[in-house]
């Protein structure tokens, strides 16, 4: 169904992308990448990267695209991302999009978007209840997915933690720079012919919508 594709997973901020990339990945057998992920872990083992964008992450801006592109261009080489692959996060800006849609083509690779399409009251609820693992990365939510032992994740105990970003003086500035940088993406996407799947979330359990996403990628 999605050999040789990759997949990108389209939306707002706190659409709830990372949470269907993971359950997709898990379904389709391919790696998820996230580059929001990417950054955090190199803030957490303090590599030169990490120094770098560790304020303006903080700040709810967006990375410059030179850094991005040059992650995303390395970890699209590994050998499990031969088959396919999903990104999460990336391309947020028309460079990012311009280069990874030259990279993809050298790479034969077939394009599908998902679009994540989700009320604006809904995520600011949500952002402002999300927790993450330290450990894991594993993705909560104090309302519509709650650990089951109060604050501490599922599958290791370690006990859970907001993000700096979701925080709501910040949450803003995410809306912004997606309104401003990201939303121009999608009309990139249109007009480059991507296969585009729209899918409304936000209004029931993630693994339902995993399955109206499959069933439409199948469609
Ligand atoms: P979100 O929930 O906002 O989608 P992410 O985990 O994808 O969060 O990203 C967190 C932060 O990492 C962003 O606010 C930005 O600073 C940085 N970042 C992640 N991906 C990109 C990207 N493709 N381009 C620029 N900055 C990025």
């Amino acid at each position: 169904m999605l050999n040789n594709s990759a997949l990108l997973l389209f939306g707002p901020p706190g659409s709830g992308k990372g949470t269907q990339a993971v359950l997709l990945s898990e379904a389709l057998k391919v790696p998820h990448i996230s580059t929001g992920d990417i950054f955090r872990q190199h803030v957490k083992d303090g590599t030169e990267l990490g120094k770098q964008v560790q304020a303006i992450m903080q700040s709810g801006a967006l990375v410059p695209d030179e850094l991005v592109n040059r992650i995303v261009e390395d970890r699209l080489a590994q050998p499990d991302c031969a088959h396919g692959f999903i990104l999460d996060g990336y391309p947020r800006t028309l460079p990012q999009a311009k280069m990874l849609d030259e990279m993809l083509d050298r790479l034969g690779k077939s394009k599908v978007v998902v679009n994540l399409l989700v009320d604006y009251n809904i995520i600011v609820a949500r952002l402002a209840a999300r927790r993450q693992c330290p450990v894991c990365g594993a993705s909560y939510n104090l309302v519509f997915n709650p650990p089951k032992k109060d604050m501490v994740c599922d599958r290791d105990g370690a006990a859970l933690i907001q993000r700096e970003d979701d925080k709501e003086e910040v949450i803003r500035n995410r809306f912004e720079a997606y309104n401003a940088q990201t939303l121009p993406v999608m009309d990139f996407f249109r007009q480059a012919g991507y296969r585009l799947v729209e899918v409304t979330g936000g209004n029931g359990a993630p693994e339902e919508l995993t399955a109206v996403i499959r069933a439409r990628l199948n469609g």
